[in-house]
């Protein structure tokens, strides 16, 4: 590892989990090896949330926290709205403005660790692609800022390219190509989700992004959460858009998922994956029903943090769920219009399915051919286990690593972001994915659901089951191979990277 001399580093990631998670990793992943100090700052709930999950695993305990004040009712947020899990995107768009209101206590915070130091300023600020007034706050200081971007490098590029190339009113449907990609890798209107699709420039979502990612590329360079063999194209894309020195540190992943091994020591992290709220299920209870099911066999059903479909649309998933007589897990929340803390209803769904789907029919010894589970499940572990044989996912880049890191192909249903993004990637350059839908909005029909279902995990002469699951095992592989100690290419990345921040 390169040598320094001890430093700090502050890190600055944005209120979302699929944020905090990958910020906590990278965190994990410098510590170990270098001899930086390193300060994670968030607001007072979040860094709550962070600390509980540091303090439960030893490889995260010399990470410090730091808290910024933060006020949501002063932005209209309701107290406490500090996270954008399970909140409607008219409150996103407002936590995104409150955000900006982190500068202020930033700077103190970045003026106390130079005051601590003997005036001397903290190596450098990692910031999140949404914080790009952060590259102002280290300039003001005399040090360097990174832009560190959670998701993958296409999906990274094709979302902040647009946004850097409004406007897009107007725009015929039909294909059209994004600055910083290839010609041939036209986009198409339908991955565009309402944001972007009628941003002008003068939205409040354009004015918002906009200035940020602008403001990024006065950063000293990018740090992005994949790797160059598993996203060769994604990778030239971003250098090609940043015109920064980009260094590609990923996937990061719990340590136990890569290597399938309980023995890491940080695998308490793996079902802790969202500190100070309960798992909807026992984790031992997924991994029986997973036991009781062959190889490859299992649907695992998931939107991430955020998502949630229309309730017409969970009525056709579950349908097209029970035509497909594959065994499934469904993690289930209340469909869009619903508070996502309330109670799960039987007129959401089909009537008598959840009896149907759960019955044990001791006599015939059929096994109970659904597992469903409200709200939040342990989904490393259920990736992991040899039965899932495919993700109905919404294409979040963290369900993206984990899912394929274990070698499980996806069935995509993007809703949000740039998840559309990593659909198409997934499907075109990976061929890892069979799309289902594009957008939480889509009307999705039960013929639709069981047909990409079997496209994924079935065996049919002529389908696609087979090489899906071997393109998900070679990117499998990839990512292995980039995260192995001593040869790995983002090992590599991760050196020069820390040799970079002790060269003046
Ligand atoms: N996750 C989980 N259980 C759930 C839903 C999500 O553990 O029931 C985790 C998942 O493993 C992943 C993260 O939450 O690490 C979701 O991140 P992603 O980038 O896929 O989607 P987002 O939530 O940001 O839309």
């Amino acid at each position: 590892a390169p040598s320094d001399d001890g430093g700090h580093i502050v890190m600055l990631p944005f209120m979302a989990h699929g944020h905090l998670i990958p910020f906590l990793a990278l965190a994990r992943r410098i510590q170990r090896r270098s001899r930086f100090t390193i300060t994670i700052a968030s607001t007072p709930v979040n860094v709550r949330r962070l600390r509980s999950t540091a303090m439960a695993d030893p490889t995260l305990r010399a990470i410090n926290f730091a808290e910024l004040a933060f006020d949501p009712s002063a932005h209209g947020l309701p107290s406490n709205t500090e996270n954008t899990e399970n909140m409607p995107l008219t409150q996103m768009v407002d936590l995104c403005y409150a955000s900006l209101s982190l500068r202020a206590p930033l700077e103190s915070l970045v003026a106390n660790i130079t005051c601590r130091e003997d005036g001397r300023p903290p190596v450098c600020i990692i910031s999140d692609i949404f914080f790009g007034w952060a590259a102002d706050v280290a300039k003001a200081f005399g040090t360097r800022n990174y832009t560190f971007t959670t998701c993958g490098a296409y999906g990274t590029s094709a979302y902040v390219s647009m946004w850097l190339h409004l406007p897009h009113r107007g725009m015929e449907s039909g294909k059209f190509i994004v600055p910083a990609f290839p010609e041939r890798c036209l986009f198409d209107k339908s991955h565009l989700v309402a944001m972007i699709r009628e941003a002008d420039g003068d939205d409040v979502w354009s004015r918002f992004l906009r200035p940020q990612f602008e403001l990024t590329l006065n950063s000293s360079g990018w740090l992005c959460n994949t790797s160059e063999e598993f996203e060769p194209l994604g990778a030239a894309a971003l250098r090609n858009l940043v015109k920064l020195p980009v260094w590609t540190i990923g996937p990061l992943l719990p340590d136990a998922i890569v290597r399938n091994d309980d023995s890491s020591g940080s695998s308490t992290s793996i079902s802790e994956h969202r500190p100070g709220k309960p798992l909807g299920i026992a984790p031992e209870r997924c991994v029986e029903f997973l036991d009781e099911h062959p190889p490859g066999s299992v649907v695992y059903v998931c939107f991430g943090s955020q998502n949630t479909i229309t309730e017409s649309n969970m009525k056709e998933l579950a349908a097209g769920l029970e035509a497909s007589e594959r065994p499934f897990i469904w993690v289930m929340r209340p469909p869009l219009g619903f508070d996502m803390g309330s109670e799960m209803r039987d007129e959401w769904l089909p009537p008598g399915f959840e009896k149907r789907v759960t019955r044990v029919d001791e006599k015939k010894k059929k096994k109970k051919r659904g597992l469903l589970v409200r709200d939040w499940a342990p989904q490393l572990e259920i990736l992991r286990h040899s039965s899932t044989g495919a993700f109905l996912s919404h294409c979040g880049w963290n369900s993206t690593l984990e899912s394929l890191s274990q070698g499980v192909p996806i069935i995509g249903w993007p809703m949000a972001g740039e998840q559309a993004y990593n659909a198409k990637m997934m499907a075109e350059e990976m061929g890892v994915c069979v799309e289902l839908a594009r957008g939480a909005a889509a009307e999705v029909s039960r013929e639709e659901v069981r047909r990409a279902i079997e496209a994924a995990v079935g065996d049919a002469e002529g389908g696609k089951g087979k090489e899906l699951r071997e393109r998900a095992m070679e990117a499998r592989e990839k990512i292995r191979k980039a995260v192995t100690e001593g040869e790995g290419s983002s090992v590599k990345a991760m050196d020069e990277f820390l040799r970079n921040l002790v060269t003046p």
